[in-house]
This record gives C-alpha cells, structure tokens and sequence, in this order.
C-alpha cells in the first residue's frame, strides 16, 4: 500500500513513519513535510535511506505541488498543522492557513487523485474545555485558540468531503502526546530539557489545568487502528484515561531528576486557557485498541531519549531558551512573512531568545501545552 504522510517530519508524524515502516512490510511511505521550524530532518536520519521511505519538501496548502506528488497513493495521513498553542496566539493567520485552508487543499486533491483514504489526524482540543465528564464524538466544537479552532475547521472540512464527495474520510481526535522526538518548546521536552541543563521550569497560572496524557507511540497504533478498520465519515477520540494536573505532572518530572518544588516558576497564565481536557474514546476501544504504555513508565523512557539524544535537541534550544517561545518560530507579529513562510534548512532553525517575546507577561511565558 502506497502512503502520503504529511507532516512526517514533526513529533508524531516521525515516529508514525518509524512505526509503519516496522510493522507493514508492504508500506511505501511518500513523507510530504513543508519543514518548518518544528520539521526536523534530523528526526528522519535513521530512516534515511530507507527503500520505503521517500522524502518530498512541501506544503499542503500548495495544491499544484500536490496535483503532481499525490497520485498514485492509496491513503493519505494528514499530520501536518501549526501545533503550538501559543504560536497561534501570537501568529494566528499561520495556524488557520494550515490548519485549516491546508486540510482543504488536501482534501480537494484527493478528489481529483482517487486517493483511497484520507485520516485527518485532530485533536481534543477542537471540543475545548470540559468541567465534568468527558467528550464523545457528537459532542459540539467549541474550540478556544487559532490553533484549535484551526483545528476544528480542518476535520469539519475534511467530514465534509466524506458527505459531499464520498471521498473516504477518518477523523481521529488525540489528547497530549509526549515521547521521543517532540520539539522542545513543547511542556515535556521543555521541562525535561530545562532540568537536564539545572534550570527551572516555567508553569502557567497555579498548574491546576488538567491533561489527559498519551505515549506517542499509542497514538500511532490507534491511527493505523482507524486508518485500517475505521468507519468512513467517522470520528474516533483517542484518550488515555490519564488525567493529571500540570503541577502533577511538573512534580513527576522533578522527581525524576530529584529536585524540589524551588525549581518550579510560575509565570502568568496563558490567554484563553483551556482548564481541562477529556475524552470518551470507548468507540476507538471497541475496534480493540488501548494504549499498551503505562505514564510513569513512559515519562522514564522519554526523560532516558533526551538525556541520550542531546545532539537532536540542542540545536532547536538556543542557550538561555527556557520558556516556551524562546525557540525559533513563526514570527510574533503573526500576518509578517517569518521563517515558517519559506522552506527552511537546519541552519534556519536555531533563533537567539532575543528575537521572541519571551516576557512572564506576554503568551508563551509559561509551559506550551499544544497539540
Ligand atoms: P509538530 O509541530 O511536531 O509537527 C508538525 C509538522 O507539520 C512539522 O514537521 C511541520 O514542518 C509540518 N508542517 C507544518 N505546516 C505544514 C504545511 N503547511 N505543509 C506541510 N507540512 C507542514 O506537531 P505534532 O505534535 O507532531 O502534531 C502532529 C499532528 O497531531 C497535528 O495535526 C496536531 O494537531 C495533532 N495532535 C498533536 C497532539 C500533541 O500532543 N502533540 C495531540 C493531538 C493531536
């Protein structure tokens, strides 16, 4: 079977590309990745060369570009987005563009390339934020931030083309994901690599907001769970049944490096912040999927891949980067031409904390919780 995968140059779509490459020895994998700041090809290395891989620099907002690479797959696995929660605050009309324009353009090419299948990988955050209880499937979309509402624009898009043009639509609908790979602007790989470097950790507001949290990996085995045995035109949420406060989770990572409650920094809270997160995901777990990682478990593996895998994470780290827009990135004023608007190389990445608003005032102060 032939696969487009977009956005396999990011967290979760690296280690999707990883996965299926592993586990179906009939996959061929087109890795169609427009290399932002958060596209990594680092993050590909072992993977290259691969007979089944093949590596394609481009955007999924470019519909000429698609018209010719798209042909010729049979499914179509649409990770590429704007994930950072705050980004989008500051750079919204990126978000929107890819999350939701971009699904768009996608979607419309696979119309015209007979693609067989097209997964839309979404996220919990589309539902916003629930005080009791957890989200099903029909529950109403009322998203908080560019990112999510971005979001949501794209997996109604793409439903949307389930009803109007049959194309073969999936929807999945993930909670946080932490594991290897993850860019460290990002509230796990943030904190573990502030730690690793003696530095304190920045928590938003009082850390009460609570995340449903998934190893990446579980993440990949629902999708292709869904990709595979899913009903078209449906959407299936993907939870871990693991709910914890960001303090909870602060305090888990700081005693995994044995240090105390003085490391912790609270810096104001995010606009907009969403409390909690929470999703029913019983009709993903009728198919025969649960996650096979237990937190803590996973919490170790990931804090052993960053404390072995520097040369991947320091270059995204600028010194002093501690916060979570002091990386490189889209640029703050949000509509202004920035990096993520041309193909950028690794030399591209690394940007000095002096170009980003990184004030305990302004959005990005604190842990990025996106995605
Ligand atoms: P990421 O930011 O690590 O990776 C995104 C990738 O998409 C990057 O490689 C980037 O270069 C690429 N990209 C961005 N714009 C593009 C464009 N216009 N064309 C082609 N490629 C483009 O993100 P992630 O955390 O791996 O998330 C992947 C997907 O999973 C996203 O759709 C996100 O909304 C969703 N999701 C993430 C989480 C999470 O916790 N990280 C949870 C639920 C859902």
């Amino acid at each position: 079977m032939r696969f487009f995968v977009t956005g396999g140059a990011g967290f979760i779509g690296s280690n999707y590309v990883r996965h299926l490459l592993a586990t179906d020895p009939d996959a061929e994998v087109t890795n169609f990745d427009k290399l932002t700041y958060a596209g990594n090809p680092a993050s590909l290395d072992d993977l290259e060369p691969h007979p089944r891989h093949t590596f394609v620099q481009g955007d999924i907002c470019d519909g000429a570009q698609l018209a010719e690479v798209l042909p010729g797959h049979d499914v179509v696995v649409n990770f590429a987005a704007e994930t950072h929660v705050d980004r989008s605050i500051v750079a919204p009309l990126e978000a929107v563009r890819t999350n939701t324009l971009g699904v768009a353009t996608l979607a419309e090419r696979c119309r015209h390339a007979g693609v067989g299948r097209f997964l839309q990988v979404g996220t919990d955050e589309e539902y916003g934020t629930i005080a009791e209880g957890s989200f099903v499937e029909t529950d109403r979309l009322e998203p908080s931030s560019p990112y999510s509402a971005g979001k949501a624009g794209g997996s109604l898009v793409a439903l949307a083309y389930a009803t109007t043009h049959k194309l073969d639509v999936v929807v999945t609908r993930c909670t946080n994901n932490y594991g290897p790979y993850q860019f460290p602007e990002k509230v796990v790989p943030l904190f573990v690599t502030n730690l690793i470097d003696g530095h304190k950790v920045p928590l938003y507001g009082t850390g009460g907001n609570i995340r449903d949290w998934l190893y990446v990996l579980d993440h990949c085995t629902a999708i292709d769970l869904v990709l595979r045995r899913g009903e078209t035109g449906r959407i299936y949420n993907v939870g871990a049944n693991n709910e914890v406060t960001n303090l909870e989770l602060t305090r888990r990572l700081l005693a995994a490096f044995g240090a105390g409650e003085d490391m912790i920094e609270y810096v104001t809270d995010r606009p907009g912040h969403d409390w909690r997160y929470s999703l029913d995901s019983t009709r993903l777990r009728e198919l025969g999927w649960a996650p096979a990682h237990d937190f803590d478990a996973g919490l170790a593996e990931t804090i052993v891949w960053y404390r072995a895998n520097e040369s991947w994470w320091r270059p995204l780290k600028p010194a002093g980067a501690t916060r979570t827009l002091d990386h490189g990135g889209p640029a703050p004023s949000g509509d202004a031409p920035g990096p993520s608007d041309r193909p950028a190389g690794p030399s591209d990445r690394p940007a000095g904390p002096s170009d980003r608003p990184a004030g305990p005032s302004g959005p990005g102060a604190g842990a990025g919780a996106g995605g």
